[in-house]
């Protein structure tokens, strides 16, 4: 069964960013009736809070996510403890002694030699005696992976046949000196121990796929399918700054985004298909496959989210508001047609709504007065529809000669008492006669 897994750390809130990955694992599973693991990358116990896991959860699901079932990573070290057996046993996984500032020294060292900065394996040099001294110095391993150092081929699914050489790569630290994991590892013997079937995370793990796949098969894993997208970046190509699309999920629904426009951005940005709206993740899932995702870059403008959102909310059908228009108290079909198209942000309809319900000051120009007596007078009887604003402004437009700006915007002003708004054609009946009448005189 296909079997995916988004997998963050819960050490800060999700970003748009971070939405990409999510996403596209999801509608991935979905569209290949799998399943869709959320993954808590905690082993940095230090950075990881029961905070940020929560939050990860609840952006998650605003943007439409329910993941299949759930691990974490701290729950899980026994495995890791048994896999790092396996492979000292097997003489992949070796001790090293030196110190951040050996390692440092060794690296420049290498530079100033116009070498790459590649660990020199000196720890597999170790005499008995060497290791014995290091020990009684107090010194504590950590452990590093050793690598074939070759060619390691695969074929992505996003990027096409990739080829990673890892004897251009250090060999990876697994365990800590002080015991605990870095990513690399647990990540492995989650994907086997989980039966992951498909990795789509960012391309900023391609050379991570070169090591982490020779772990795969020193632990006798079945490799799985790797796809690697571009990564979300500001316009400049810079990656996503403070600015703008570090944006966290929460800060984004906080400030009335919804989610599906969020989720259009992060998805189809950088792809061959339009940033377009979607009316859910199943709709989405319809269009989106991962050999759509460009491989070029993925540059996130603001200001399209802005405008997708804005479309989103003025194409909504009643039916897709109402739950939201009851939680407001204005369960109204004709309400939200007439308002929709002035939304920027769902939450904006509050306000648009006392349009109608008032309070509402008319806002009256000394030389309009004449002009308001005669709308007045000329003010339709009802029943009022959609076609009583034209039939007033008809008759008004013979009665005065005005046309024009001068015919429609002192109208406006005394009856929302505001320069802009929604179309008075719809607001008039909604409005009806004895309100209208009220604010015109
Ligand atoms: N926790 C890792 C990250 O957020 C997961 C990478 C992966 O998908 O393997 O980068």
């Amino acid at each position: 069964m296909t079997t995916v897994r988004y997998a963050p750390s819960p050490t800060g809130r999700l970003h748009l960013g971070n939405a990409r990955p999510a996403l596209m694992n999801w509608l991935f599973a979905r569209a290949n009736a799998g399943r869709y693991i959320l993954r808590l990358d905690d082993t940095d116990t230090a950075r990881s809070t029961e905070a940020f896991a929560r939050g990860i959860e609840q952006d998650l699901n605003w943007l439409g996510i329910t993941p299949d079932f759930k691990v974490r990573q701290s729950d899980r070290t026994a495995l890791y403890d048994a896999a790092r057996d396996r492979l000292i046993a097997s003489g992949r996984l070796y001790p090293a002694y030196e110190t951040e500032e050996e390692l440092d020294g060794k690296r420049a060292r290498a530079r100033l030699l116009g070498r790459p900065p590649v660990y020199d394996r000196a720890a597999l040099k170790l005499t008995p005696e060497q290791i014995a001294k290091y020990e009684a110095e107090g010194r504590k391993p950590h452990w590093r992976f050793r690598l074939d150092g070759r060619p390691v081929a695969f074929v992505d699914l996003i990027k096409g046949p990739q080829t990673v050489n890892t004897a251009s790569m250090s060999d990876p630290v697994l365990v800590r000196a002080d015991g605990t994991y870095l990513y690399t590892l647990p990540s492995v013997v989650d994907d086997i121990d989980l039966g992951i079937t498909h990795v789509i995370r960012g391309e900023d793990h391609v050379s991570n796929t070169g090591n982490q796949t020779e772990i795969f098969e020193a632990l006798g894993g079945a490799v799985p399918t790797f796809a690697h997208h571009n990564l979300l970046t500001g316009a400049e190509g810079e990656g996503l700054s403070k600015r703008i699309g570090s944006l966290s999920l929460m800060e984004l629904r906080e400030a009335g985004y919804e989610p599906m426009a969020v989720a259009a951005v992060a998805v189809l940005t950088g792809t061959s298909l339009p940033v377009e709206p979607y009316p859910d993740l199943a709709a989405m899932g319809q269009a989106f496959t991962l050999d759509a995702v460009s491989h070029g870059s993925a540059r996130f403008d603001p200001a399209e989210l802005a405008s997708l959102n804005t479309r989103m909310l003025h194409q909504m059908p009643y039916e897709a508001a109402r739950a939201r228009l009851v939680a407001l108290g204005l369960d109204s079909e004709p309400l939200w047609l007439a308002l929709r198209g002035n939304l920027s942000v769902f939450s904006d309809i509050a306000d648009l709504a006392t349009l109608v319900s008032g309070p509402v000051t008319p806002v009256v120009a000394n030389e309009d007065r004449d002009y308001l007596a005669t709308a007045r007078d000329l003010l339709p009887a009802e029943p009022w529809d959609e076609t009583t604003w034209s039939k007033w402004t008809e008759a008004l437009k013979a009665a005065t000669g005005r046309k024009g700006r001068a015919l429609f915007h002192p109208l406006r002003l005394a009856l929302t008492g505001r320069e802009q708004g929604p179309e008075l054609r719809s607001l008039l009946p909604l409005l009806g006669r004895r309100a209208s009448l009220a604010r015109l005189s």
